[in-house]
């Protein structure tokens, strides 16, 4: 028996709201994953919130749960995450928690658990948004708790964000991902925001993510199909080499990617709620994404400001070289 993995396939166990069966994600969900284990449940906060779990076994073999959300779907963009010069900015929680195991993800420290939450009452999310946009032009993170490209081959949320922002000009929709995924939609306001990383860092600290290579690819196709593309250098991630590490990493990023081509450009390093740190360090038990001496300013533990600087320096200064500099958004 030594040797071998002994924890079930990922999704294994679907546990289902009472409420969320009749809802058309949810029978498309169930009738995706026909040898999973399907647990009626009344509440996912009784799973999802349940006291006790160990994220670090559970992000082995995630489980899903589908729900119906009656609570509150979108919220303010918080004041460490980049709003790209928008005044109204808000992201959806259509999901809970991703199906990829980023070491350093704020996610591992705000939620005490790794599975994952899709909620399938998408008319009211969009009902709720169209209110939104009565009040003006609005600019909507939907892949932000989660990543929803990734989470494609189980829910329809990211085509339906797609569908919605298509024909809604006063939203300015952001897809983020590391995922790889074939389906674009061309249109100025759907932007798909690739989070890019080297792959020394994708090795160590962005587990089950596609390969840097993988997601130039990935870009190149959505360019080609002339969707909007954002590339977020965000979060950056100290390690020893760092300035070798970003620098190679940014000139294969000019080599095969027409920057002229993208939209533009987010650059931060990673950051997160003194709150958080220590669930998150428990959930990546010796992992040096984590166990960075941090500064903590405002709430939130980062990097010395010295550090940060030099960083950020490094993409920055050089997609400035290659005139791309009035599309460069620095998070400091
Ligand atoms: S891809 Fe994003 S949301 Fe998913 S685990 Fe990594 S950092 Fe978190």
């Amino acid at each position: 028996m030594s040797g071998q993995n002994l924890l079930p396939e990922a999704f294994s166990h679907i546990y289902v709201e009472n409420r969320a069966f009749g809802y058309e994600m949810t029978e498309k969900i169930l009738s995706s994953f026909g040898k999973s284990t399907i647990v009626r449940i009344s509440h996912y906060k009784d799973v999802f919130n349940r006291p006790g779990q160990d994220p670090y076994l559970q992000n082995k073999s995630k489980n899903l749960i589908i729900a119906v959300n009656d609570g509150n779907r979108f919220f303010e963009g918080s004041p460490v995450c980049q709003d790209f010069g928008f005044d109204r900015f808000y992201y959806a929680e259509s999901a809970m928690n991703c199906p990829f195991s980023c070491d350093y993800c704020f996610l591992k420290g705000m939620y005490h658990t790794a599975n994952v939450v899709v909620f399938v009452n998408s008319d009211d999310y969009l009902e709720e948004c169209d209110r939104m946009l009565k009040d003006g032009p609005l600019y909507l993170c939907a892949s932000f708790d989660t990543d929803l490209a990734a989470l494609s081959g189980i829910c329809e949320w990211k085509k339906i964000w797609e569908r919605y922002a298509s024909v809604r000009e006063d939203l300015t929709l952001e897809l983020r991902t590391k995922a790889c995924v074939n389906e674009f939609v061309a249109k100025d306001n759907v932007i798909y925001a690739f989070t890019l990383s080297p792959e020394e860092i994708i090795r160590r600290f962005e587990r089950n993510t596609p390969s840097l290579d993988s997601r130039i690819r990935c870009i190149n196709k959505a360019l080609e199909s002339g969707a909007t593309v954002r590339l977020c250098f965000d979060p950056m991630i100290y390690i020893k080499d760092y300035e070798l590490c970003y620098n190679e990493f940014v000139d294969k990023i000019l080599e095969k990617i027409d920057i002229t081509e993208i939209k533009d450009f987010g650059i931060g390093t990673f950051r997160i709620s003194s709150d958080y740190l220590s669930s998150l360090r428990a959930a990546c038990p010796g992992s040096a994404a984590v166990l960075f001496p941090f500064d903590r300013e405002d709430g939130f533990c980062v990097y010395p400001k010295d550090l940060r600087t030099k960083m950020t320096g490094i993409i920055e200064n050089r997609l400035k070289k290659a005139g791309c500099g009035e599309r460069v958004f620095v998070m400091s």
